[in-house]
C-alpha cells in the first residue's frame, strides 16, 4: 500500500501562537509519523497567499486582538476558498483568537470587526477576562479536554451550531450557564473544531488530535481508522490535571473568579 500523507496548513504561526499553540502542530506531526502517515506541514506566513485546495487540516492559534485583526484581514482575502474547504469537510482546528475569527463578527473595544462567517457564531466582549484552567466533556474525545483559557471575548453560537462540549471546570464560551445550569465551550460544525482551550490543545488532549486526524483521513482516503498509539504518558498527564482541578486541589491564579468550578 502506498504511504498515506496528510497536509497541515499552520496559519500565521508568527502571530497566533499563545500558550504553546504551535505544540499542536508538533503533536499532529508526531502522531502521523508514529503511524506511518507522511506529515506535510505547510506554514502560512503573512506575505503568503494561502491555498486550501490540497490541505487536509488547517490550524489557527490564538493571539492578541491586534494580531488577530491582521490575520483576519489576510484570511478575508481568501475567505471563499476557506469557506469551500470547510463546506467540503476540510478539518479546521481553531483556538481562541482563531476561533473568534470563524464567526460573523467580533468586538475590538467598541468596534465590530467583520469575521470570516465560516460558522454561525459571533463574539462580543465582557469583563472581567475569563482566565484559568478548564476541563470540558466533549463527544469527540474519550478523555475530558483540559487546558487553559484567557479571553475577553464572549462567543455566542447560532441555534444549529453544536458546542464542542460542556464545561466541567472553568468558563467556556461566555461564562454564562444556560437554563439547565450548563456552560458550553467551543463549537463543532462539519469538521471544524473551535475552542478557547490553549494548553497546547492537542498534546494535552490526544483524543482531540486523533479526532482531527481521523476526519482528515476519512475525507482524503475514505477510511478514518487510526492505529492505536501508546498514550500512557499523555493520558496520565490528562488524568492528573482533571483530578487536580475537579478535586479542588489546584491553587487558582488571582484572576480566576471564585465559583468558576461547576459540575
Ligand atoms: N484576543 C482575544 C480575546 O481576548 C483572544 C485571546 C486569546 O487568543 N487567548 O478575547
Amino acid at each position: 500500500m502506498s504511504t498515506r500523507r496528510l497536509k497541515v496548513a499552520h496559519l500565521y504561526p508568527e502571530l497566533l501562537n499563545l500558550y504553546g499553540d504551535s505544540g499542536s502542530i508538533l503533536c499532529l506531526r508526531r502522531r502521523m509519523a508514529w503511524r506511518g502517515i507522511d506529515p506535510v506541514i505547510d506554514e502560512v506566513h503573512l506575505g503568503d497567499t494561502p491555498s486550501f485546495c490540497d490541505v487536509d487540516i488547517a490550524f489557527i492559534g490564538g493571539g492578541s486582538d491586534r494580531e488577530q485583526r491582521i490575520v483576519c484581514e489576510r484570511l478575508l482575502a481568501c475567505r471563499d476558498e476557506l469557506h469551500a474547504f470547510v463546506e467540503d469537510g476540510g478539518v479546521l482546528v481553531a483556538v481562541c483568537g482563531g476561533y473568534q475569527l470563524l464567526g460573523h463578527s467580533y468586538l475590538m473595544g467598541d468596534e465590530k470587526v467583520q469575521g470570516l462567517s465560516l460558522v454561525d457564531l459571533y463574539t462580543d466582549r465582557g469583563s472581567p477576562r475569563l482566565i484559568g484552567n478548564v476541563v470540558v466533556k466533549s463527544r469527540i474525545s474519550p478523555q475530558p479536554i483540559v487546558g487553559y483559557e484567557n479571553h475577553g471575548g464572549r462567543t455566542h453560537l447560532g441555534p444549529d451550531v453544536e458546542p464542542l462540549g460542556r464545561v466541567l471546570y472553568g468558563h467556556g464560551n461566555d461564562g454564562v450557564p444556560d437554563e439547565a445550569g450548563v456552560r458550553h465551550e467551543g463549537c463543532l460544525y462539519k469538521n471544524v473544531v473551535g475552542t478557547y482551550v490553549h494548553g497546547p490543545l492537542l498534546p494535552k488532549n490526544p483524543g482531540v488530535a486523533d479526532y482531527a486526524l481521523s476526519r482528515a483521513l476519512e475525507r482524503r482516503y475514505g477510511d478514518g481508522t487510526l492505529e492505536p498509539l501508546d498514550d500512557a504518558e499523555e493520558l496520565a498527564a490528562n488524568a492528573a490535571m482533571v483530578e487536580r482541578l475537579m478535586s479542588g486541589k489546584v491553587l487558582e491564579d488571582d484572576h480566576e473568579r471564585p465559583g468558576a468550578r461547576i459540575r
